[in-house]
């Protein structure tokens, strides 16, 4: 069976952005790499949104970019702006194709369906395949999103909106997100956080019908694409192990607050690439430890006092746009931390802070 220096498990986001990395800053002239993925085709099948605090490889897979946002609860809503950073929508279709063009003109990268297929005895391996224990304690993001072509024009391209509260919440947190790529064109999202084993909530596709028909008064529209997934908001399974590290939501980037994850990737696979020389004696990287423990007592308010968090993200938005995308982009210092804090309901914190 064959051997490789480095074994990639899972072709996803963060497997094709480290190949892409380290292709495109030459780490296989004479390395050899194995990408295990075991889907049949790549299409398009996510839509990756962040504010770009970062630069990143991917400018060429950008649907769009939005400087301006609104952020709504039932009466209220509010009007933002991120010029500093903007707001960018990737489409997956397109990065799948770019990094995957570019990886077969190596003839160091071999890709193949099955790890079985291979000898990875002294390979170094960057999996990216989660382990997640299941919990009825954990809670996830889960969310469904349709791209819908309207027949008339429709939709203000300039301003996207991160959060729609104004919908029924069931005990939960829900709320719609819309991304308008263009005035009859968008991508309408109708996202949960709750705890998983809830399929109570999976009735997305009234949902969605019923906020485009119903709230937004849209009739004639066209379904042109569909997305479902569920990112957990907890850490999957983490073994220490010599010779393999994990990448992507397994290696723990994705930011447990938001479900943000994509930016995140995208610096471990530039660290990786500074270190790969000497990546079995490399540190762990990990998002910085104080937003672990914000997010952990965030998360711990969520899952008790749901009713309150839509006024909660309202609320927050009350500071500097600038200062609170840079506190869910992890690129805040403890002044921007303390005005968010400040931001949050104190007494409530203060408790989750406890127990
Ligand atoms: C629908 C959706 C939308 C999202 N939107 C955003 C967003 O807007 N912004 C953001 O920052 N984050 C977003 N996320 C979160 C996160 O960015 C994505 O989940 C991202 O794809 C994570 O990358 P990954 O490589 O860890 O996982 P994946 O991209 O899921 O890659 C894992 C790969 O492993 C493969 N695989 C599975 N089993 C095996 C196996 N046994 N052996 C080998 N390979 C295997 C899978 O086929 C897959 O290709 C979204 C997630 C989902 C599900």
């Amino acid at each position: 069976m064959k051997e490789f220096d480095y074994v990639i498990i899972g072709g996803g986001c963060a497997g094709l952005s480290l190949a892409y990395e380290l292709e495109i800053h030459e780490k296989f002239k004479d390395k050899t790499l194995a990408i295990i993925e075991p889907r049949a085709e790549y299409k398009r099948d996510k839509t990756w949104s962040f504010w770009k605090v970062i630069p990143h490889n991917f400018d060429d897979c950008v649907k769009k970019n939005w400087d301006n946002f609104s952020i709504n609860v039932p009466g209220k809503t509010n009007y933002l702006e991120c010029k500093d950073y903007p707001y960018q929508s990737i489409d997956s279709g397109l990065f799948y194709q770019k990094i995957n063009n570019r990886l077969k003109e190596n003839k160091n990268i071999s890709f193949f369906k099955d790890i079985a297929e291979i000898n990875t005895k002294n390979s170094f391996i960057f999996n990216s395949v989660p382990e997640i224990k299941k919990s009825h304690l954990n809670l996830w993001q889960h969310f469904c999103g349709v791209e819908i072509e309207t027949k008339n024009d429709f939709f203000d391209e300039e301003i996207f909106n991160l959060m729609d509260f104004d919908c029924e919440q069931r005990e939960s947190v829900h709320f719609f997100y819309t991304l308008p790529f263009s005035k009859n064109r968008a991508l309408i999202e109708t996202t949960w956080l709750s705890k998983m084993n809830d399929s109570s909530q999976k009735d997305y596709n009234n949902q969605i019908k019923e906020y485009i028909e119903k709230l937004l008064k849209i009739k004639n529209y066209e379904i042109t694409y569909k997305e479902e997934g569920a990112i957990p908001l907890f850490y999957p399974v983490y073994k220490k192990e010599k010779n393999k590290i994990n990448i992507g939501t397994a290696g723990g980037m994705t930011r447990l607050s938001t479900g943000y994850t994509f930016l995140n990737i995208q610096e471990h696979c530039k660290f990786i690439r500074e270190n790969i020389e000497n990546i079995s004696r490399t540190s762990k990287f990990e998002i910085g430890k104080k937003y672990q423990f914000l997010d952990d007592i965030f998360l711990r308010v969520l899952s008790r006092h749901p009713e309150k968090m839509s006024g909660i993200f309202f609320n927050m938005f009350k500071t500097s746009p600038k200062t609170v995308i840079k506190f869910l982009s992890n690129k805040s210092n403890i002044l921007e931390d303390l005005s968010i804090i400040l931001k949050m309901p104190k007494w409530i914190f203060i408790k989750a802070l406890f127990y």
